[in-house]
């Protein structure tokens, strides 16, 4: 065994079957194969609170609880899923991690993190996120009914796609040099490990003090498509996944 799992960015939802039975296979093969299983966030394509027992969400709260009681999964949230709480962490078997955890595998430390926050340039998101974590917005969210929820879950969606659409893969939607930095020198001894970008790569930093690290960028899911990140006492690889 001796291997650790990292997924990202599946973007789950009852809309696209071919992704959620691609991932329930690996997670089948996981329970079996890996020591933890870390998701680090937008497992689900929107997160409207711990209340929407949709037969979708409850199937997979399901079998994440299955799997939990042979391994642990963690889990961080992203910027589609962070109103998921303890309710649905108790019910799927999930321990929730804080935005940031910094985490020692087979002797070697780990910096996990969605990586919404270090995108710095994208200063509409940014007031968004900040805005959308405090205590007292998501309470006024969730005291609002389920459906008006849902209907606020498509309208930020959409403003997501066209915030794509406009910035396509310009700069603006990837982390900043400058944030990365700012994270990692607090880190000193760690590699970094992220989704969110949709822009699955390693990169090698050097910190102008000489600090070095590796910045390991999770895939997205898409269609029937996917991948993980393996993290072993041999070090970090990359699987790419696909629905025959
Ligand atoms: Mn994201």
């Amino acid at each position: 065994m001796n291997q650790t799992i990292f997924i990202a960015d599946l973007h789950l939802s009852e809309h696209s079957p071919e992704l959620t039975e691609l991932f329930l296979r690996q997670l089948h093969h996981w329970q079996n194969t890996a020591d933890a299983l870390y998701i680090l966030g937008d497992l689900f394509d929107a997160w409207v609170g711990d209340d929407d027992h949709s037969p979708f969400n409850d199937h997979i709260a399901a079998e994440l609880k299955a799997f939990a009681q042979h391994k642990p999964v963690y889990f961080i949230p992203g910027n589609r899923d962070f109103l998921l709480g303890q309710d649905f962490a108790r019910r799927s078997g999930l321990t929730l991690l804080p935005e940031q955890h910094l985490v020692t595998l087979y002797g070697r430390p780990y910096l996990l993190t969605h990586g919404d926050e270090l995108c710095t340039a994208d200063l509409p998101y940014m007031q968004f996120r900040a805005q959308s974590r405090q205590p007292q917005w998501q309470a006024a969210i969730l005291a609002k009914p389920l459906a008006e929820r849902r209907l606020l879950a498509q309208q930020i969606r959409q403003m997501s796609e066209r915030g794509k659409a406009e910035n396509g893969k310009s700069a603006v939607s990837d982390v900043t040099e400058e944030a990365v930095s700012a994270l990692m020198s607090q880190h000193p001894d760690a590699d970094l490990i992220h989704g969110h970008t949709h822009r699955p790569a390693t990169h090698r930093h050097t910190l102008p003090g000489g600090q070095n690290f590796t910045r390991f960028v999770l895939q997205d899911w898409y269609g029937k498509e996917g991948g993980y990140l393996v993290v072993s006492p041999e070090g970090v690889s990359t699987q790419y996944l696909a629905l025959d």
